[in-house]
């Protein structure tokens, strides 16, 4: 159970605070801080002498950046507020992340006599199915940097598009230029399976195989001194760098992997696709993704090495439309709730009705880009309603299934009351 520092308000284990004969509890970071304060401006210290020596373990001779790491459960609860489904991968995910931290922790201790190497996380999953979403909401909760970039747009040194470090450069951005917080924060990087050996999708300016790419990051993911560029943009030679630690920044590479079903199918042989059996339904298609194993990503283009650097694999499963209508309406911050709070801004209630929610779901799948295409979709008739809003106050909009397929008006209730006459004009 978990209380708070009176001082700080960190959230920390009882065996952290400190109570004595105070009023209030007070964290060994805070006795630390107040001691080194106190000893750095000649106050005399006599009897201070048994300050709690985790203090000193944990923050070393340099004040260290202290993240308050949330327990996986506590994790995963955050991640059910705003991901539907994908309860596997949210459980992986959760762990992973607190391993992460919490051997950073461990390694900082002076007394550690077992090094934790570092695990990044692979997460296999359909465009649209939560990746990115999952690393971003938990980046927010830890209050960590986070920096996104798409595997495609990266290139050797050398090559038209981006520097490789350039990721590094917007994780320092993102930490509002403070090295020691970007050296704790997340990297997210996409379409990870685009820059396979064997992937189709290759550019002519990038080297052939995408394996430079690869090699480029597998340097940065398993953690050294990488100089950056501040600002950003191209290396040259008369520019200043500043130097940023990667080994306790967390990498998160995503992809959807299509095709990597078949490669798993293919090796397991016979147990998936004996004779004589049913054809699978497409959803057990999609299930097998689940039985990946680091060759197959190897057979998919995957150099071992940097396969080797992504220790946890978690995969996300395809969003059915019964996942599409919970999005929709589910999550803290869902599009209806959103839409309806951007109404409400001009005093008009926002209502769906469930056949015009399905047939928004409905859409999406269509698209094939996931929850993705959710947002588009209820741009695409809203727009014009939102056109007129100003003029609808105290009106109730409601969205009907004709108004999402075939751009028909909405029912409108009129308020019962007239207008003010003030406000007619607007
Ligand atoms: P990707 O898997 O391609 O990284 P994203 O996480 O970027 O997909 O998802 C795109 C958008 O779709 C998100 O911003 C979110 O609004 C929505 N979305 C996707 N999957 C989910 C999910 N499982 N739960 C809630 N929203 C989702």
């Amino acid at each position: 159970m978990k209380k708070t520092c009176d001082f700080c308000g960190k959230r920390l284990d009882d065996t952290q605070l400190w109570h004595g004969k105070l009023a209030g509890k007070i964290c060994h970071y805070c006795v630390s801080g107040l001691y080194k304060g106190l000893t750095q401006e000649g106050f005399d210290m006599a009897g201070f002498d048994s300050m709690p020596s985790t203090s000193r373990e944990l923050l070393g001779d340099d004040e260290q950046e202290f993240i308050d790491i949330p327990t996986p459960r506590e994790m995963k609860a955050k991640l059910d507020e705003y991901v539907v489904g994908q309860e596997e991968a949210k459980k992986v995910f959760s762990v992973a992340v607190y391993n992460h931290y919490k051997r950073i922790a461990s390694n900082m201790a002076e007394t550690n006599d077992v090094e934790i190497t570092k695990s990044n996380i692979l997460l296999v999953g359909p465009t649209g199915s939560g990746k990115t979403l999952m690393a971003q909401t938990l980046a927010r909760f830890l209050d960590v940097p986070i920096a996104i970039c798409d595997a495609t747009s990266l290139t050797e040194a050398g090559y038209v598009g981006e520097d490789v470090e350039n990721i590094l450069t917007r994780l320092y951005q993102a930490a509002g230029n403070d090295e020691k917080k970007a050296q704790m924060g997340i990297v997210f990087i996409d379409e990870i399976d685009k820059i396979s050996r064997l992937s189709e999708n290759r550019s002519i300016t990038r080297d052939v195989s995408g394996e430079g790419v690869q090699q480029a990051l597998l340097k940065i993911i398993e953690g050294s001194v990488v100089n950056i560029p501040p600002k950003g943009g191209r290396k040259h030679p008369n520019q200043e760098f500043i130097q940023l630690d990667t080994t306790n920044i967390l990498f998160i590479c995503g992809g959807a992997f299509d095709g990597l079903g078949e490669i798993i199918k293919r090796r397991m042989g016979s147990n998936v696709l004996g004779f004589g059996q049913v054809q699978k339904t497409k959803s057990e298609q999609d299930d097998i993704l689940h039985l990946v194993e680091p060759d197959d990503l190897v057979s998919y283009g995957l150099i071992p090495e940097l396969i080797g650097r992504l220790h946890i694999l978690a995969t996300l499963q395809p969003i059915t439309k019964e996942a599409m209508v919970d999005i929709l309406t589910k999550p803290k911050n869902s599009l209806v709730k959103q839409y309806a709070k951007l109404f409400e801004l001009d005093d008009v209630q926002l209502e769906f009705e469930q056949d015009a929610i399905e047939k928004i779901a409905e859409l999406a799948i269509a698209r094939k880009t996931g929850a993705r295409g959710l947002r588009a979709i209820i741009e695409s008739f809203a727009t014009d309603i939102m056109f007129d809003l100003p003029s609808m106050r105290h009106s109730k909009v409601i969205i009907t299934k004709d108004c999402v397929e075939h751009k028909q008006k909405p029912t409108i209730i009129k308020p019962k009351k007239p207008r003010e006459s003030k406000t007619q004009g607007a």
